[in-house]
């Protein structure tokens, strides 16, 4: 069986160390040496000014949108993983889906301005597969109507455009670190922002909203990473930049395998990004391979090779959400298109290269 995906992990003995380290202070969660550790470390290693930490990416988001204060509408793709619009729903804001462009399936900047209303009040993109979205126009946007920016750049970890970290970007950008994604902690999560007072907000709502031991702040919720999940992440930081260079290769590989195949469309490779590869997807143009993505997705299935239809459905087909106007297919024509082509390939640190030959050879064979 190989699964679109499978987690890097350090070496064990090394984990069992710091659990009995964790075990001997009795010091479990709530800001512990652990937690004080990882946050810093990670902050220099993503080349970021303020980290704070998270049980996990939805309670990152929804908490990002409570500490700026986000109402109203928010302008927002339907080709994520359905946590990006589900922070908005549980913080009473209503998602406006914008269409996506098709080279990077990012929100497509030139279509967001029909969409702004006197109740928008935030952006709300995504680093789709880690490619950045085009940052410049989106900020020039949210400039001249006065929106915040806020990044669900779950896919993005540690990714850098002309050398700088693409969480630099907007006002604030999300992290996950769940067991799918490149970097893990078991579950877990981030909010990156770029000045100490916000961090405080963001630590301060994270933690029931607790300034202090006598003092709330605000209506704040449980959304503390663990003293467990912080050193597992600590531990990772060791191993990440290897862990990347294995993805990158396998990433190559299926280029390579796969660029000259008809019908069989990849994502351009843009030459001022460093990317830490999280999925490795392809677009099966039905006219001109033969056969629907899905007959592709069938056929590796049958070969024990489990691809992933990232994004499908759209996030505007699930029931809360496709009886809004911005839900219907007409507004969201490029969107349509591509979660009908979609399939994202197996792509993790230690897939053998003979597995990344037969899954190109099944694809390859397909072909009509
Ligand atoms: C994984 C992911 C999330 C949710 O993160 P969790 O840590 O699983 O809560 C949100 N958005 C995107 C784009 C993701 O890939």
């Amino acid at each position: 069986m190989i699964y679109v995906t499978r987690p890097s992990l350090p070496p064990f003995e090394e984990f069992i160390e710091i659990l009995r380290d964790i075990w001997n202070s009795r010091w479990l969660t709530n800001d512990g040496p652990y937690h004080k550790m990882f946050e810093k470390a990670l902050g220099e290693y993503l080349g970021v000014k303020y980290v704070s930490l998270f049980a996990n990416g939805t309670l990152a988001l929804v908490t990002a949108l409570q500490a700026l204060r986000i109402t109203g509408e928010v302008i927002t793709t339907p080709y994520s993983f359905v946590a990006t619009t589900h922070a908005l729903h549980w913080n009473g804001i209503t998602p406006v889906f914008c269409d996506i462009e098709p080279n990077y399936c990012n929100m497509d900047p030139e279509k967001i301005e029909a969409l702004i209303t006197p109740r928008t009040t935030a952006i709300l993109p995504v680093h789709v597969y880690g490619n950045p979205c085009d940052v410049d126009r989106i900020q020039e946007i949210a400039d001249r109507y006065g929106l915040k920016v806020i990044y669900d750049a779950c896919h993005a970890f540690g990714v850098k455009i002309n050398g700088e970290s693409i969480l630099n970007y907007g006002d604030l950008s999300i992290l996950s670190f769940h067991a799918t994604k490149v970097f893990t902690t078991f579950e877990g999560g981030a909010v990156v922002c770029h000045d100490e007072k916000m961090k405080k907000r963001i630590d301060f709502l994270k933690n029931f909203g607790f300034a202090d031991e006598v003092t709330v702040v605000g209506p704040g919720i449980n959304a503390k990473m663990n003293e467990f999940q912080a050193a597992l992440g600590l531990l990772q930081l060791k191993y990440v930049d290897e862990v990347v260079r294995n993805r990158r290769r396998i990433w190559d590989i299926y280029q390579q395998r796969l660029s000259n195949i008809e019908g069989v469309r990849l994502i351009k490779r843009n030459e001022a990004v460093s990317h830490t590869p999280q999925y490795f997807p392809i677009f099966i143009e039905r006219g001109i391979f033969g056969r629907s993505r899905d007959e592709v997705y069938d056929a590796l299935r049958k070969h024990g090779i489990y691809p992933r239809r990232y994004f499908y459905p759209l996030i505007s087909q699930f029931p809360p959400y496709r009886g809004l106007p911005s839900a219907s297919p007409a507004n969201l024509p490029v969107a349509e298109r591509v979660t009908k082509e979609v399939l994202c390939l197996p792509l993790y640190s230690d897939l053998p290269e003979e597995s990344v030959e037969f899954v190109c050879e099944v694809i390859q064979r397909m072909q009509k």
